[in-house]
């Protein structure tokens, strides 16, 4: 890009100086959350119940409530939200299942732990989002659900998604581990499927100590089966309906995101606007030709992402950089400071573990592309000014050299 004169708009230098940004801090700004969970964790300890329990129920009613959904059932992980969901579906050998293939691997590994296959879709290169029109013609007679990844934290267009599902008789398992809160059309993620995924995975925006996740559903039925499936397929005690697994989730986690659930909305906006603060200075220093992600042809060094629903819950804040420069990008931050992250530098199926599925280089094209483009910049709630001022000015310097 050339180099183009001073402008009233250009960064001012912080007085304190930045000279590292991280990518993400959970702990900074935390002392009253903290203080909060100190006192939880006391509770906990004293009540001598650790695993499931009243704390449970309550993260559940609350998650439910939050999400817009009637019932909501606590477990180990996201992935294992994921899994526990195939399984409440019947998901096994013969079945289809399809997912994008630029997502967090467990979307796909629940589906092939079952013994089911997965089939991969592209994406839509604004979004980062499954479409119905990329789905549609991976669904056949063996298709028993689609599993939507609400990627970075915004929705995928559920309304059209919906409409194919309903169509083709199939069922929607939203992946929403990474946009708990965000919307589409005013309905919670989680809200819109037959079930919705959560994780509580510590650099989610509703992070635990540690692992944990959850599923929603609107059915009475399912919320039922999968609380069953949690404890081994066991009701009542002892006796064994069918088989399950241990998905339980720790009272302790449960306690701890309790705390943190208040808190959600506030830390969501806080992200927004940093969002908003990188759109301004990105276009203001010319590094990219349009605040909304909008690509151009003028060739500026980077892409901000595309915002279709302003309920983006921006879990991550992923640029597009230009002319295969991503990874040269990448070192000039990691060198002056700034951390930054791929996700995913490796479409799934391009993975190792999915070779016998056949598939070449070329087979999804806008999602290699995406794997080959893409940049996580530091978005999380506690960022300053300064610092954000800081990254863009570093990455000003790299489209100067
Ligand atoms: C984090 C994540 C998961 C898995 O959640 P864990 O709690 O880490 O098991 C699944 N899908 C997506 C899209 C994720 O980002």
């Amino acid at each position: 890009m050339l180099r183009s004169s001073c402008r009233p708009s250009e960064i001012h230098m912080s007085t304190t100086a930045v000279t590292s940004v991280p990518l993400l801090d959970t702990t900074r700004g935390q002392e009253a959350v903290f203080a909060r969970m100190r006192e939880v964790f006391d509770s906990v300890l004293t009540s001598g119940r650790y695993i499931l329990g009243p704390e449970v129920e309550a993260l559940e009613a609350e998650c439910a409530e939050y999400c817009g959904s009637a019932h909501a059932v606590g477990v180990s992980s996201g992935s294992d939200a994921l899994l526990v969901a195939l399984m409440a579906l019947d998901v096994g050998p013969g079945d289809e299942v399809v997912l994008p293939t630029f997502t967090f691997f467990a979307t796909a590994g629940a589906v092939s732990r079952l013994g089911a296959k997965p089939v991969f879709c592209d994406i839509d290169p604004r979004t980062f989002n499954v479409t119905a029109a990329l789905l549609e013609p991976c669904i056949g007679p063996n298709t028993k659900a689609l599993i939507p990844v609400h990627l970075f934290g915004q929705c995928c267009d559920m309304t059209e998604i919906e409409e194919l599902a309903a169509q083709r008789g199939v069922h929607v398992i939203e992946d929403a581990a990474q946009a708990i809160g965000a919307e589409w059309r005013g309905r919670r993620a989680g809200s819109m499927g037959t079930m919705g995924c959560f994780s509580f995975y510590p650099t989610k925006n509703l992070g635990a100590l540690g692992d944990a996740g959850l599923v929603t559903t609107g059915d009475a039925a399912i919320a039922e089966r999968l609380a069953i499936l949690r404890g081994h397929g066991m009701s009542p005690r002892y006796y064994h309906k069918e088989i399950g697994g241990n998905f339980r989730i720790d009272a302790l986690q449960a306690a701890l995101l309790r705390v943190r659930l208040p808190e959600l909305d506030a830390a969501h906006q806080a992200r927004r606007d940093n969002a908003a603060l990188y759109r301004e200075l990105f276009v203001d220093a010319e590094l990219a030709a349009n605040a909304d992600g909008t690509p151009s042809d003028s060739g500026p060094l980077l892409t901000l992402p595309t915002v279709v629903d302003p309920s983006h819950i921006y879990n991550q804040f992923v640029v597009r950089v230009s002319d295969g420069r991503r990874d040269e990008l990448r070192s000039w931050l990691s060198e002056n400071g700034v951390g930054t992250e791929i996700y995913y530098p490796l479409s799934l199926h391009m993975q190792e573990c999915y070779r016998s599925l056949g598939h070449r280089e070329g087979d999804f094209p806008v999602s290699e592309a995406a794997a080959r483009e893409t940049l996580a910049l530091p978005i999380f709630p506690t960022l300053r000014r300064d610092e954000i001022e800081y990254v863009v000015r570093t990455v000003r310097a790299f489209s100067d050299r």
